[in-house]
């Protein structure tokens, strides 16, 4: 099976059983293996473990990712003009539709 290492920077700081490696008198703790499989393919998860070391990441990481696609300009979605409607418990809320381009 393949596996990938977490990527979260501090993964092996964790202080979890399961990440416990090596003989008596000299053991470590080891950032941990992701399995490969079916329903961690082609996302995230098969390069973090959790979402701790997922945030981890991304705060240690985030100037190089925003690199990566930087936002120079607001994005719009066109709408509808709202509708404030009222439920039939009393409470309002505003009905917001994005504009139906199909
Ligand atoms: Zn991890």
């Amino acid at each position: 099976m393949d596996y990938n290492w977490c990527h979260g920077p501090n993964c092996h700081t964790n202080k979890t059983q399961d990440r416990i490696r090596g003989v008596k008198g000299s053991k470590v703790l080891r950032t941990r293996k992701i399995p490969q499989n079916q329903w961690n393919k082609d996302s995230v998860w098969s390069v973090f473990c959790s979402q701790g070391c997922y945030t981890d990441f991304f705060y240690k990481y985030w100037r190089e990712v925003i690199a990566i696609a930087p936002r120079l300009e607001a994005l719009e979605t066109p709408i509808e003009d709202p509708v404030r409607k009222q439920n039939d418990y009393g409470w309002f809320h505003t009905e917001i539709k994005a504009v139906d381009n199909a």
